[in-house]
């Protein structure tokens, strides 16, 4: 048995996801005749509150239309320096929105309204870059699986009202937000313009991806997925199994977010491993104490099927999700503590 710990995007479809699948209406989604994508926009977009929403086959396209949805080229976008649209979607951001990051140093991939203030540059102030746009992503990835306070989202906001600019969340992990936290979907509705949220993570689709947001911005945004090449024809087959996850796979996520914590706890007691982050979500973020230590670590997890991914600067990543089953959880924490480094 291999125990593949290196993402929650490892999943795959189970049969009755698979049977949702099959037995999907479909038509061709370019002319919005397919009926299941309607209906999985129309629930994504009732369900956080919002006017509309649009399927997509990537979080990657789905950020890089919101980008370009708020933004004009020369443009600034306000984001953590460990931020998804600006470490991981290829250099997209100024690729197809010719726009900047001006990054903040937050903390555990999150930040304060207060350095979102700090690093604008006034409108009159014409040498700079205009600020046009604030993203932010919950929970954030290379921030641990940490979730953001949701009093500070909502200083943002107000600092993103004050300032004339849009406001984005990258919500690809939304779900073990909303989960982990008291706050529901129509909250974060409420606050942003656009949010991008995946079906293909911790819920266990093989793809898929929604933008929602407020009528114009969303109007304007099968334009640019249209123009990103992602129009797509009978894709109802795909959205079936997003319709099929929100059904099933949501409320399942604290079993993960519990494997995660027993796994913190277990790291947190071995001598060779130097800091374990906190564990909120589905992710572990932990550093050994010798970088030479790293090698041999993941190799005797390697002869014993056990995978995992390292994040550069001797950090090393698990995520836990669906396919992460008891018995393979039982095992990796045994192995765990047997290791002798
Ligand atoms: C996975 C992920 C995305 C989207 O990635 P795709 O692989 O393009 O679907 C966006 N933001 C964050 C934080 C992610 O973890």
């Amino acid at each position: 048995m291999t125990i593949d710990l290196r993402s929650d995007t490892v999943t795959k479809p189970t049969k009755d996801m698979l049977e949702a699948m099959m037995q999907a209406k479909v038509g061709d989604d370019v002319y919005k005749e397919d009926p299941t994508v309607n209906a999985l926009e129309e629930r994504l977009a009732k369900m956080f509150g919002k006017p509309k929403a649009l399927f997509f086959p990537t979080g990657t396209m789905a950020n890089q239309t919101a980008i370009k949805l708020h933004t004009n080229p020369g443009d600034q976008v306000i984001c953590d320096k460990d931020a998804h649209i600006y470490n991981y979607e290829g250099g997209g951001a100024s690729f197809n929105s010719g726009v900047s990051c001006k990054l903040l140093q937050g903390h555990r991939g999150m930040f304060t309204a207060e350095q979102v203030v700090e690093a604008l540059n006034p409108p009159d102030f014409y040498h700079s870059p205009l600020t046009a746009l604030v993203e932010v992503e919950n929970t954030a990835n290379r921030g641990g699986g940490s979730c953001w306070d949701f009093e500070e989202l909502k200083k943002i906001k107000s600092v993103c009202d004050t300032n004339n600019l849009g406001y984005h969340l990258d919500g690809a992990r939304i779900w073990n937000a909303l989960v982990a936290k008291p706050e529901t979907a129509t909250d974060y509705g409420k606050l942003f313009d656009t949010i991008s949220v995946c079906l293909s993570k911790g819920l266990g689709c093989p793809i898929g991806s929604v933008l929602i947001g407020d009528e114009a911005l969303m109007q304007h945004a099968i334009r640019i997925r249209k123009i990103l090449g992602g129009g797509m024809r009978q894709v109802g087959y795909l959205a079936a199994a997003g319709l099929y996850a929100l059904d099933n796979n949501i409320h399942r996520l604290v079993d993960d977010h519990n494997k995660a914590k027993e796994i913190g706890e277990v790291l947190n007691g071995l001598t060779f491993i130097k800091k374990v982050e906190p564990v909120e979500t589905n992710i572990i973020i932990f550093e050994l104490r010798q970088k030479t230590d790293e090698t041999k670590f993941l190799r005797l997890l390697d002869e014993n099927n056990i995978r995992l991914s390292g994040m550069g600067q001797g950090k090393l990543r698990i995520v836990t999700h669906l396919d992460y089953t008891d018995a393979m959880h039982d095992r990796f924490l045994s192995v765990l503590k047997q290791v002798k480094i």
